[in-house]
């Protein structure tokens, strides 16, 4: 049924020079060529078996073609391919019921295609909310690839892109590389609120509408924040009539060991942006879930945005079956248990062995390994270490995903203890090869 065929591969990566690449020169990658997956692992057209340690951009959470979604996709194919977005809809309904039961206290969901434009729409929610224009979000972050996402990301890709106004950024906690000289994660929390703070106070309380970020921040690094983080800045928001955005679009859907990594600190969130984990990507779909007092705004007035394919058939009917798997299949537990009992203690060992790694930080499925030249001094490594380890893992069947000077370990929440374990195995022999920095 799944036959592989090398001449397939070559044919991929002759055609693949057609294509312009994401964050790329033209011409410049050379990708990896995936033909198929299943569960945790992946094929190439020669029939080489990987196991998948990136979960592809952070989203495959239940894994590659779960049998549930697949049908759920098919069945719904069959039945109702597409719809237009103003129309009542059974799946999309359902959809809609089954991404609020994860989350206590919001009120509805509004659908978008991805990730970037579910932002989007937070912030323009915010924005029309308010009455204010300005958002603030941190300098290690990414919200995505479109206008007001781009501009609110912090990282490098935001350069380039600044054409929009109104966008204000702090640095948030990260205590490895603290940019507050502080020595605990309670101090590293209170200077990077009282940073957040005295921004917001500079740049007038009265003109912000938002306050947007990552409850973990992923692509930045996995940088789980200090208790109370969170909650300072739920209280700084309301201080001042600001809308508190949390984008969950990587760290949401069980990556954490909840379903969303902001429950693991009790906060309150106005509006939550989704994509990814929702449906584990099987067809792209995003949007944002906002509380009860937004929503009465847009009770009073339309919202003025939508999209041909808000809450596409194909979209919801696999939204509903992955969260109904994950629930039935106790995946969100299962990602607890990885990070706690297997992922966890297995990390720091190999940083205990492997002076390269600096840190290792995260929870659930969600980790981050920092590769240091230099211990005392933390310097990173540089990006041809991080290509040559990549390089290392990929000949040992280890699919990564690396950023900067760092490897995330992002596997499917479905994956088996065995696997993870061989996982950690292939890490340690890679890094053994890799030799000193
Ligand atoms: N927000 C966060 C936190 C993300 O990690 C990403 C993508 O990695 C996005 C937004 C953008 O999502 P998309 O690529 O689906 O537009």
């Amino acid at each position: 049924e799944h036959q592989l065929h090398p001449a397939d591969g070559d044919r991929a990566r002759e055609l693949d020079r057609l294509i312009l690449h994401s964050w790329s020169k033209h011409g410049s990658t050379n990708p990896f060529t995936v033909a198929r997956g299943e569960g945790v692992r992946l094929w190439d057209h020669d029939g080489r078996e990987y196991l998948d340690f990136s979960s592809q951009l952070v989203n495959t959470n239940i894994g590659h073609a779960h049998p549930r979604v697949v049908e759920a996709i098919q069945r719904q194919a069959a039945e109702l391919a597409t719809v237009a977005p103003a129309t009542t809809n059974l799946r999309r309904s359902e959809a809609a019921e089954r991404i609020l039961s994860t989350i206590d206290g919001l009120a509805a969901v509004f659908f978008t295609n991805g990730g970037a434009d579910a932002v989007e729409n937070a912030i323009r929610m915010a924005r029309v909310h308010t009455g204010r224009t300005k958002v603030l979000s941190h300098y290690r972050s990414y919200h995505g690839n479109t206008g007001a996402a781009i501009n609110a990301t912090g990282d490098h890709r935001r350069l380039g892109n600044e054409f929009a106004l109104g966008h204000v950024h702090c640095f948030g906690p990260f205590l490895y590389r603290s940019e507050f000289w502080a020595t605990s994660e309670e101090q590293e929390g209170e200077r990077a609120l009282q940073h957040a703070r005295r921004v917001i106070e500079s740049e007038g309380p009265e003109t912000f509408a938002a306050i947007l970020v990552e409850p973990v921040p992923g692509t930045a690094g996995i940088l789980v924040p200090p208790p109370g983080y969170l909650q300072g800045l739920r209280e700084l928001a309301d201080r001042h009539g600001i809308v508190l955005i949390l984008d969950e679009v990587m760290a949401g859907f069980g990556r954490t060991g909840h379903w969303f990594a902001h429950q693991h600190d009790g906060v309150r969130p106005d509006l939550v942006t989704f994509a990814k984990g929702v449906n584990s990507g099987y067809v792209p779909v995003g949007g944002v879930i906002i509380a009860e007092h937004i929503l009465g705004t847009f009770r009073e007035r339309p919202i003025p945005g939508g999209l041909t394919y808000a809450g596409h058939p194909l979209a919801a009917a696999s939204i509903v079956a992955t969260i109904d798997a994950m629930t039935d299949e106790r995946i969100v537990e299962r990602a607890a248990h990885l990070g706690a009992d297997i992922l966890g203690p297995g990390l720091r060992a190999l940083a205990e062995r492997h002076p390269i790694i600096g840190e290792v930080r995260g929870r659930g499925c969600f980790w981050a390994l920092d590769l240091v030249a230099d211990r005392g001094t933390r310097e990173p490594v540089d990006a041809s270490v991080v290509a040559r380890l990549k390089a290392l893992l990929l000949e040992r069947g280890y699919v990564p995903f690396t950023a900067d000077n760092r490897i995330h370990v992002t596997p499917p929440l479905v994956m088996g203890d065995d696997d993870a374990r061989v996982g950690l195995a292939i890490l340690d022999e890679a890094l053994a090869a890799l030799g000193s920095p």
